[in-house]
């Protein structure tokens, strides 16, 4: 089976971050694809491990440079996913798992169709506001952008396969680990599906000439 990449989106305050760290914690198949931004650092944020915070001008050069597998505006700040950072996480047989909004979402499957698209959803549009408010990360105009956005990326909910409501966070964390259970065995990720059935078949088909000569 080959490593995919797991694309997590949601409306700002959704929880994709932190349904992202804890299945990371939990889980040794994942790895996570830092993005580069050019918005400014949160308190706490590390460079390189939550993003790489880069000028405006470093990020027009490097997307110039083409080194981005897919790069978007949101809530007027370039957010991108390195190609690099992608292979770095597969190379090493894990899955990539990407916190990218809807945007970057649709370009990135059309380069990588084997993608796994995970929408999470807050359970009510009061806790939503009370997730973002408490988080405290955000000027009042600064969330009011992200609530702008936050309309355009529920209007996109349609376009993933799989939905998670995070209302329990334990929940929420447990749901996407099942469903990332279950895309490994989908048939298309199985790799030497057809080789390995032909086996059976000729060796049945065998056995079943065997007993009528
Ligand atoms: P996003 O990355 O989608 O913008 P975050 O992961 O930053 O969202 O979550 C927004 C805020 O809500 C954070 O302060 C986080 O700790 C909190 N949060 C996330 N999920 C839950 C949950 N299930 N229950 C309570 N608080 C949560
Ligand atoms: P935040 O500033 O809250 O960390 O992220 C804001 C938005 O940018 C979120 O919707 C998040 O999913 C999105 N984002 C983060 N990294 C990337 C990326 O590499 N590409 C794209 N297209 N969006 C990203």
């Amino acid at each position: 089976m080959n490593p995919f990449p797991i694309i997590m989106s949601a409306p700002s305050g959704g929880g994709k971050t932190t349904i992202a760290k804890e299945l990371l914690r939990r889980r040794s198949d994942l790895g996570y694809s830092v993005s580069c931004t050019t918005r400014a650092p949160r308190p706490g944020e590390i460079d390189g491990k939550d993003y790489y915070f880069l000028t405006r001008d470093e990020f027009l050069r490097r997307r110039h440079a083409g080194d981005f597998a897919e790069s978007a505006e949101v809530h007027g700040n370039l957010y991108g996913t390195l190609r690099s950072e992608i292979s770095r996480v597969l190379d090493t047989g894990k899955h990539v798992v990407m916190d990218i909004d809807v945007q970057g979402a649709r370009q990135f499957r059309v380069a990588f169709p084997e993608s796994v698209t995970i929408f999470v959803l807050p359970p009510t549009g009061e806790v939503l506001l009370d997730r973002l408010r408490n988080r405290k990360t955000e000027s009042p105009q600064q969330l009011a952008a992200r609530l702008d956005s936050a309309l355009e990326e529920l209007r996109a909910v349609e376009e993933y396969e799989y939905v998670v409501v995070n209302d329990d966070l334990e929940r929420a964390v447990q749901s996407v680990g099942s469903i990332l259970d279950a895309e490994v065995f989908s048939r298309e990720r199985v790799s030497g599906l057809r080789h390995q059935v032909e086996a059976l078949i000729q060796h049945l088909q065998a056995e079943i000439d065997h007993h009528s000569s």
